[in-house]
């Protein structure tokens, strides 16, 4: 029976977590690791941590008194953070993108542990602290196992719904969480999988005709080559592409959440 690839991220995200900081405050045994299914190509989200209580109150109830989490128990232990991997495209990156990512989740980890965000903002500072932990970690030896191959076809385990909060209102929703709910889901990793899915829109300089193609529109874009600044001159022209609305709420969603 192959091992899950959420099972060899949760051993990864494991060792990270015995790493400084990480090691004064995160309880590997009430974070759970899963996967979920993302797009195609190697842009958007590649993984994200959830939380299980508000900052505001320290409850799994909202200040406002409306929205409440679910209460997760797995392996016996109340559950106070998810790290869920966008799946195949985090299996796709290199290994040292693949242990920034794993630190950039750990550090949306409260110090208190206690279930909701840590107060540091993504951001530059961010960024450079997620690399220097990283950088850190992997020079005291650790590594992201091999996961998987293009080709390969992975087993990961997963959680439907996800248990985001709820209304508190509606009785009828999944108000808890345990080891039956981790439903274990197959998952061919196509190679194409890999590539950004081909442009939707393709634009072109009027003046000296570089193309530029794009997967959402433009609006005030002139060309790079031929103006500094915007120059209405050098306005791009749609060669291919509709000028519809028909563009992907849910992508342009998840690109602003970030990851
Ligand atoms: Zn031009
Ligand atoms: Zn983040």
């Amino acid at each position: 029976m192959r091992v899950p690839v959420t099972d060899l991220l949760s051993s990864a995200v494991r060792e990270f977590a015995a790493e400084p900081p990480f090691r004064d405050y995160v309880d590997p045994d009430r974070l759970l690791v899963v996967g979920v299914r993302g797009r195609r190509g190697p842009h958007g989200k590649r993984a994200a941590c959830h939380f299980t209580r508000f900052r505001e109150t320290g409850e799994r109830i909202s200040a406002d008194g409306r929205w409440e989490f679910p209460r997760l128990t797995f392996g016996g232990h109340d559950i106070r953070y998810v790290i869920s991997f966008v799946l195949p495209r985090f299996l796709f990156l290199e290994p040292r993108e693949q242990a920034e990512d794993i630190v950039h989740e750990l550090l949306h980890v409260d110090p208190s542990f206690g279930g909701w965000s840590s107060p540091l903002r993504h951001g530059a500072r961010y960024d450079s602290r997620v690399r220097a932990l990283a950088r850190a970690a992997l020079d005291r030896g650790l590594a992201v196992p091999p996961l998987a191959a293009p080709g390969d076809t992975v087993l990961y385990r997963r959680l439907r719904p996800f248990p985001h909060p709820l209304r508190r209102r509606d009785r009828a929703a999944q108000w808890t969480y345990d080891d039956d709910d981790l439903e274990t889901a197959a998952l061919h990793l196509d190679p194409k999988d890999r590539e950004p899915p081909p442009p939707r829109y393709l634009y072109r300089c009027p003046s000296c005709e570089t193309l530029y193609p794009r997967q959402r529109p433009l609006r005030m874009a002139s060309c790079g080559d031929c103006a500094s600044g915007y120059d209405a001159r050098f306005k791009l022209k749609l060669v291919r592409g509709s000028r519809g609305s028909d563009e992907s709420k849910g992508e342009r969603r998840e690109q602003g959440r970030g990851r």
